[in-house]
């Protein structure tokens, strides 16, 4: 590409990039808060700033490609990046909008995206369809952060409204660290889309060493570690990253992550019919997850062409969380947001390549 993503520079990157500095500040209103997609809209600039900003950066990296709604509210994006590859995201309806009997509005809709980090995935998860693809690069901060800036705009979400953030799309977010975190400051900046960092979850198969070392730069992030299996022969058959880091050396990286007081480490725990959904894999994640603040998200696992592993049923699920939950730990059963335009990441893609094979 021969312009530069101006949304992959932090405000203190810009600021010393343009003088005054001040500068700085007025552009990350018109990108974050009024939704410019040109310089040309950056009236407060001078005429010769937007032109010259206009030859070195583009502010569109991204193109959407495809947006299918759910019945639940939920809504899919498949975007474009610049050299054709292909990411989703999804913005998830937490919670609708209501109203009291006199009109007046009770409470906003709640919202969480869901967003990528990479294109593909080197981890090759069994269960995984991303994997399916390989791994084709790393996604700049900026196109990570223009995710949600895209989903607000299209949704007409205010710049003001709070939105939830998961690094849960396609991709291992800690096997792209540094754009990773870069892209949490820009989404925490106060002048930039001013999301706490309590409200962003990155969600990682479990690569220990990049744990520790997260957790070292005290960013405040909310951390879930995608477990799905308790023993370490089970997880490495479904997760090949296991042979590099087992089940233990995940928990003592856990122990070692600074969480927020009011806050607990997510367990995503996959759960895949006659392979890991019996009561005594529920005994051990008891005793696993013992003396850590944590909460256990069971997911049913959302089937797609070709795979051979299948849905759990509904009475299993609620024995393993009742299970849990009667002995004290806090678990909780994955709606099934958005089943009907398969919102389990790397499924809309996998739809959109078919279809262009079948052309
Ligand atoms: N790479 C990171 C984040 C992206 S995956 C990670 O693995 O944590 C986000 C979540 O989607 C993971 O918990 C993953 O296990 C889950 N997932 C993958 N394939 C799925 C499927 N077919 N059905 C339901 N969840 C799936
Ligand atoms: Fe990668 Fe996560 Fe999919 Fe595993 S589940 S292949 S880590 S995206």
């Amino acid at each position: 590409m021969s312009k530069k993503i101006i949304q992959d520079l932090t405000k203190e990157e810009l600021a010393s990039l343009i003088k005054p500095s001040f500068r700085a500040k007025q552009i990350y209103n018109w990108i974050y808060h009024k939704y410019a997609d040109s310089f040309e809209e950056m009236k407060n600039l001078p005429k010769e700033m937007r032109e010259k900003l206009d030859t070195e950066y583009t502010l569109m990296p991204l193109k959407t490609l495809t947006v299918q709604n759910s019945i639940d509210g939920s809504r899919k994006y498949l975007f474009e990046l610049y050299d054709g590859h292909t990411v989703e995201a999804v913005l998830l309806l937490m919670r609708d909008k209501e109203y009291h009997e006199d009109g007046s509005v009770k409470h906003q809709e709640r919202y969480t995206v869901c967003i990528s980090s990479q294109v593909g995935c080197k981890v090759g998860c069994a269960f995984c369809l991303t994997a399916k693809g390989g791994f084709m690069r790393n996604l700049t901060a900026g196109e990570i952060t223009e995710q949600l800036r895209m989903i607000k705009k299209d949704n007409e979400i205010d710049a003001n409204r709070r939105v939830n953030i998961v690094y849960m799309g396609m991709g291992e977010p800690l096997d792209n660290l540094e754009n990773v975190v870069k892209s949490v400051k820009i989404f925490s900046d106060p002048e930039g889309f001013a999301i706490a960092t309590h409200r962003q979850t990155i969600s990682t198969s479990g690569l220990s060493a990049k744990i520790e070392k997260l957790g070292k730069m005290e960013l405040g992030i909310n951390l879930a570690i995608s477990l799905h299996a308790v023993d370490d022969e089970l997880r490495q058959q479904l997760m090949p990253i296991n042979k590099a880091y087992n089940i233990a050396s995940i928990i003592t990286a856990v122990k070692n992550f600074p969480v927020n007081d009011r806050k607990r480490v997510m367990f995503e725990y996959l759960v895949i019919k006659d392979v890991n959904d019996d009561i005594s894999a529920a005994k051990k994640l008891l005793s696993l997850l013992d003396g850590i603040k944590a909460k256990v998200n069971l997911i049913y696992f959302n089937p797609y062409g070709g795979t051979e592993f299948k849905r759990p049923s509904e009475k299993d699920m609620q024995k393993f969380q009742e299970f849990l939950t009667s002995r004290g730990l806090h678990c909780t059963i994955r709606e099934s947001k958005g089943l009907d335009i398969s919102a389990a990441c790397g499924q809309l893609r996998e739809q959109e390549n078919e279809g262009e094979s079948n052309a």
